[in-house]
Order: structure tokens, then C-alpha cells, then sequence
């Protein structure tokens, strides 16, 4: 059987890391390597689906329930506003595949993508 990914060993308290919001199917945590002023990782309870894709596909309102915590928790930790990228492929540079939007916020008015 296939070893599971980092994010359900953290989940589990496996691997240390501070759950900072919980909903019913999603979870949310700080990147340990930020790239913006504030860089959460908003995640599936269930590693089922391994890209946003997929989870477009087979549970849409998980994929809702994502964008409602990071809306949330972009409004608690900063001033509502953000950026949700989803890393689809290695290619794209995804390297967990248990599907993950990352949150980023904080002074990127002025950046551009990429
Ligand atoms: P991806 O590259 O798959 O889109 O994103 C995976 C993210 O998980 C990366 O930004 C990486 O910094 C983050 N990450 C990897 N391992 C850990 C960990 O053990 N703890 C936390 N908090 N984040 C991690």
C-alpha cells in the first residue's frame, strides 16, 4: 500500500505542524517555505484525489469548501484578499500529490504571476 502523503501525516500529528482552521472535509496549515508574506496550505481531509482536477471531477463541494476556508482565513489573517494557486503537475512544480490550494497573500498588488 502506497505510504501517505505528508499532509495526512500531519493531519494525523504524525509530523508536527499547527492545524489553524478545520472544516468539516478541509484543514489548513502555514507553508513551511513561505513565498509571500502570508502562504497557507488549505487541504482535503481525504488524499483521494490527487490534483484539482480530479477533485473538480469527483467532489466539487470539497473544492467549494477549500475556497470558502481560504476566503476565510484570508480575511482573519490579513485584509480578505488573495491569491489560490493549485500546482497541477510536476511539471506546473507540484510536488505533494494530495491535492492543495495554496493561499497567498500580503503586498502582491504589485507582482505579477510566476
Ligand atoms: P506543491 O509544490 O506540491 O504545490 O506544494 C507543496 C507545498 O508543501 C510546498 O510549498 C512546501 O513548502 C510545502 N510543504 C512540504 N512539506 C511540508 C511540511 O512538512 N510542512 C508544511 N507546513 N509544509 C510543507
Amino acid at each position: 500500500m502506497a505510504e501517505s502523503s505528508i499532509f495526512t501525516r500531519i493531519l494525523r500529528g504524525d509530523i508536527p505542524a499547527e492545524i489553524l482552521a478545520e472544516t468539516k472535509n478541509v484543514f489548513a496549515i502555514r507553508d513551511i517555505a513561505p513565498q509571500a508574506p502570508l502562504h497557507l496550505l488549505v487541504i482535503p481531509k481525504s488524499e483521494e484525489y490527487r490534483n484539482v482536477v480530479e477533485l473538480a471531477a469527483g467532489a466539487p463541494d470539497i473544492l467549494a469548501e477549500m475556497i470558502g476556508l481560504a476566503s476565510s482565513l484570508a480575511a482573519e489573517h490579513g485584509d480578505g484578499d488573495f491569491r489560490l494557486v493549485f500546482n497541477t503537475g510536476a511539471g506546473a512544480g507540484q510536488t505533494v500529490f494530495h491535492v492543495h490550494a495554496h493561499v497567498l497573500a500580503g503586498g502582491l498588488g504589485e507582482k505579477s504571476l510566476g
